[in-house]
């Protein structure tokens, strides 16, 4: 693979060229027409084809022995010349390095005053032409008022706003477009196929969406996937060539907006930022990530998120999106779009992102769509599979403002709408929820639950938990207000109702005996297997170590 692909496959016919159908038919039409014009502008993105059809147009023009559909036959001498490099009629200009008014002069004017060596035209080829200074725009006006009969222009540009109005109504223009992923794929894939090797599907597509519909950027990139080597290329392999995936970030990123956590999601963007990661593109594959979970969210369907996401995030993905509506998705793609023009602006490249994320964390709707004040919460559901039959304390259960302290005030506070209510009945009922109550805890803050891991529920009676700890320092941890509200958020959700909840420090608990009383279901396996185990575990978390 000494020449690089996209010389080695570049087009040698107008069938080969990957879209821009509206512009091949056009000028095939003008050759078998012999209507041709004497100046052409081709204008587009970069990598989407230009100076690949500019070359064909050349060569149809000249070849002596067309083929179906005005195709060049690549086998006549003059063919031959141009695929060779060695046509003296094609003269290939690059503008962007010969930009005076001199250049085109010798270049240009006076080169098209003789007739072709060989040809029946002489086709100039000015490559960037955006790039040339004023004079030399005025110069090239002039031979195009008035061209010679055997000379051909085409102008390629990627900024065709740069072009003076009166060179561009001097030609015929072409917009090209992007290439869709698709039809790059397929381009891809045979361009595999040629090479002899194989190259796993999903590297292909993924090699198509980097490249962004540049053709020559896709060639690029599948050169250095290829160089890889072996029979097959797995997307694993691909992994070591392709730009990294930032799913996880995102992932990440999205479990910041939905769990309101500003001053991290502030701290992320930062991160970022160190990282050398360009934050506009970041936002747009943000964008692109976030469509994928809402698609998601509507089909159920894994394979949604299959397609570009490993096993771990499906599985990531879909436990958070449990808990998200289709409406908080739609809301956080509707802010970035909204903010897009923000990001065009120089002045500091992280404030578009961090303005946005402020705003996101600040929506009502990011935790939960379904919500109202606790104070309005008449319809409440009657209970659904009731741990204990009695009936007692309903009338109990009944919502009522709580007798507690260090309570966030109630409008801050918001809960579910469609609550349930459970009767646990005494302690021993109770534990069947605290397991449910410390998984949810578990995946708002893992400290918090760890903490708890050292507790032991002692009784729970009239809506009153009380914890036992062995040790002062998670007993303070929990009792904070911040934990303390999550722990209450936690069972007002499982529970369905406020519970109050009171630490205290029990001298007859044992290190051995809270797994086991605890009910921890699966999270058993995580806890400290001895008592030293556990008092180590305790003293690195508070990064501290056993002593004596
Ligand atoms: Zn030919």
């Amino acid at each position: 693979m000494s020449v690089a692909l996209y010389r080695k496959y570049r087009p040698k016919n107008f069938s080969d060229v990957t879209n821009q159908n509206h512009i091949k038919i056009t000028l095939q039409h003008e050759i078998e027409s012999n209507h041709l014009g004497h100046a052409y502008l081709f204008c587009g993105p970069r990598g989407t084809g230009k100076t690949t059809l500019a070359r064909l147009l050349a060569k149809a023009v000249n070849c002596l022995d067309l083929k179906n559909n005005y195709e060049p036959c690549n086998e006549c001498d003059s063919c031959k010349e141009i695929l060779e490099h060695r046509s003296l009629d094609i003269i290939e200009i690059d503008a962007a390095s010969h930009t005076g008014v001199d250049n085109v002069r010798e270049n240009i004017i006076n080169n098209a005053r003789f007739t072709p060596a060989k040809s029946k035209y002489k086709v100039f080829i000015i490559d960037e032409v955006h790039m040339l200074s004023i004079s030399a725009f005025n110069a090239l006006l002039k031979v195009l008022e008035e061209p010679p009969k055997h000379v051909i222009f085409i102008l390629a540009t990627t900024e065709a706003h740069k072009i003076p109005a009166t060179i561009i109504s001097r030609c015929q223009r072409f917009d090209f477009k992007k290439i869709f992923a698709k039809d790059l794929v397929t381009r891809l894939r045979w361009i595999v196929s040629q090479e002899g090797m194989e190259v796993e599907e999903s590297v292909l597509e993924q090699i198509a969406k980097h490249a962004g519909g540049c053709v020559r950027d896709a060639e690029s990139l599948l050169e250095q996937v290829l160089s890889l080597g072996g029979q097959k290329i797995t997307a694993e392999q691909a992994t070591l060539i392709l730009p990294r995936s930032d799913h996880n970030l995102f992932y990440e990123l999205f479990s910041l907006i939905l769990n309101k956590q500003k001053a991290e999601a502030l701290g992320f963007v930062n991160k970022l930022l160190e990282d050398g990661i360009d934050l506009n593109q970041f936002t747009d594959n943000f964008i692109e990530f976030l469509r994928q979970l809402l698609i998601y969210k509507v089909t159920n369907n894994p394979h949604d998120l299959a397609r570009d996401f490993d096993d771990n995030l499906v599985t990531r993905c879909i436990a958070v999106l449990a808990k998200a509506e289709e409406t908080q998705i739609i809301n956080i793609i509707s802010k970035l779009l909204a903010n897009k023009d923000l990001f065009k602006q120089n002045y500091l490249v992280q404030l578009p992102l961090e303005i946005t994320l402020i705003e996101l964390c600040s929506l009502k709707i990011a935790v939960l769509t379904s919500v109202k004040p606790v104070t309005a919460l008449p319809s409440i559901k009657p209970p659904i599979n009731p741990v204990s039959v009695s009936t007692q304390k309903d009338e109990a259960i009944v919502f009522a403002p709580v007798h507690e302290i260090n309570e966030v005030p109630i409008a801050e506070k918001q809960v579910v709408e469609e609550i349930v209510i459970r009767e646990v009945g005494d302690l021993i009922g109770f534990l069947n929820f605290w397991h449910v109550v410390l998984k949810e805890i578990k995946e708002q803050n893992y400290s918090l639950f760890m903490s708890l891991h050292m507790s032991k529920p002692l009784s729970f009676v009239d809506d009153k938990l009380v914890l036992g700890f062995l040790f002062e320092l998670q007993r303070t941890r929990v009792d904070d207000l911040k934990s303390m509200n999550i722990i209450k958020e936690a069972l007002l959700k499982h529970l369905g109702r406020k519970i109050v909840v009171e630490t205290i420090i029990d001298s007859k608990l044992t290190l051995a005996d809270l797994p086991k009383s605890t009910n921890f279901d699966n999270q058993v396996a995580a806890l400290p297997k001895t008592p030293e185990e556990a008092v180590s575990d305790v003293a690195s978390e508070f990064g501290g170590q056993v002593v004596g």
